[in-house]
């Protein structure tokens, strides 16, 4: 299948009561453990870079990459999503390389730690999203301020500092004209997001749950979640690794969010965990071991038995087969005549 746009992944997701996995990637290895997790589970998948990925993989890699998983895995859904876009500029960069979708997070400033003035970020979002759907592409809008850092990119901080408030997210989908929207419900970014299990404390989901009633027909995009396994820290420090004592964002969780309205579910960091933990075993027990390929082959299975354990438990299992790509031509008509409606549902309080 050619590259498709996350909003077409996401309405059927929509349809189809489920959530679609949003795996970051910077190197062949992660595409591959990715691209096979999608064929054994039959799943339709978005792949993601942020601007860490593309300075350290360099654009023409990433984009020729992706497309060589779309040539090898015709059967499967796959759409490339720009991560945290800083500004205009690195969203039309992305969208010229051919991302088919990508994410405006102007949550902040330019900078990529700053929080920006709710008018900033409707005026930058709306002007990424015409630009993006005149030629066909998806947009993501972030509302709310994720806690924690990521590549460069974020905050800081706790993710209560600045949870989403569901007016300013009902004013921010009208004004913008988004197809999916980030909140902010006490997510972080990285390994470190919880100092124990998480509880209503914080992680809001019923601040999602109330988004989502204001909202019932806007994708909403969890960021910051892994879920951190204690299975996949407990490798890294076996094999003399130092991760202290953290907790993620539980899949149960996430498949609450699922039910209400979440459709994209970003996951990075176990994968991470998975491929740090697979290469330091290797080391440990074979240490004459030198080829790359003995300790890159055991990490691109762990990321993949990861992988296709989020695409089970979020439901997209089983669903590449659903429908067929809409070109990217076709996007952008429909996005003309409005039959792509970009207006959201809004629910009375
Ligand atoms: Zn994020």
């Amino acid at each position: 299948m050619p590259l498709v746009t996350t909003r077409q992944l996401l309405d059927e997701a929509a349809k189809g009561g489920y959530g679609v996995g949003a795996f970051n990637v910077n190197d062949m290895e992660q595409i591959q453990a990715i691209m096979e997790a999608a064929k054994e589970t039959n799943s339709p998948v978005i792949i993601q870079a942020s601007r860490g990925a593309r300075k350290f993989a360099q654009d023409n890699y990433l984009y020729h990459l992706m497309l060589a998983a779309a040539e090898l895995y015709p059967q499967i859904p796959l759409a490339m999503h720009l991560d945290h876009g800083n500004s205009f500029e690195t969203c039309e960069s992305a969208i010229k390389l051919g991302f088919t979708s990508v994410m405006m997070d102007g949550s902040l400033k330019p900078d990529g730690k700053t929080p920006a003035t709710f008018e900033e970020n409707v005026e930058v979002t709306k002007k990424v999203a015409d630009y993006a759907h005149e030629r066909g592409i998806s947009v993501e809008g972030e509302i709310g301020v994720l806690g924690g850092i990521e590549d460069g990119h974020g905050a800081g901080g706790s993710g209560l500092d600045h949870v989403t408030d569901p007016d300013q997210a009902v004013e921010f989908a009208e004004r913008t004209g988004v197809d999916s929207l980030a909140i902010a419900i006490g997510t972080s970014h990285g390994a470190y997001k919880f100092t124990k299990k998480p509880d209503g404390s914080v992680l809001k989901m019923d601040l999602l749950i109330a988004i989502h009633k204001r909202l019932p027909n806007t994708h909403l995009v969890m960021h910051g979640s892994s879920s951190v396994p204690k299975d996949l820290q407990d490798i890294i420090n076996q094999y003399g690794g130092k991760l202290k004592e953290t907790w993620g964002v539980p899949v149960e969780e996430i498949q609450l969010g699922i039910k209400n309205g979440v459709r994209k579910i970003n996951v990075d960091t176990d994968n991470r965990l998975a491929i740090t933990g697979a290469i330091r075993k290797v080391f440990v027990e074979s240490p004459e071991k030198f080829d790359p390929r003995d300790y890159l082959t055991p990490a691109r299975a762990a990321m993949q038995k990861v992988v296709a354990q989020r695409m089970t438990q979020f439901g997209q299992a089983g669903h590449a087969g659903d429908y067929t790509a809409i070109s990217i031509a076709d996007m952008a008509k429909g996005y003309a005549n409005g039959t792509l409606v970009t207006k959201p549902l809004i629910a009375a309080k």
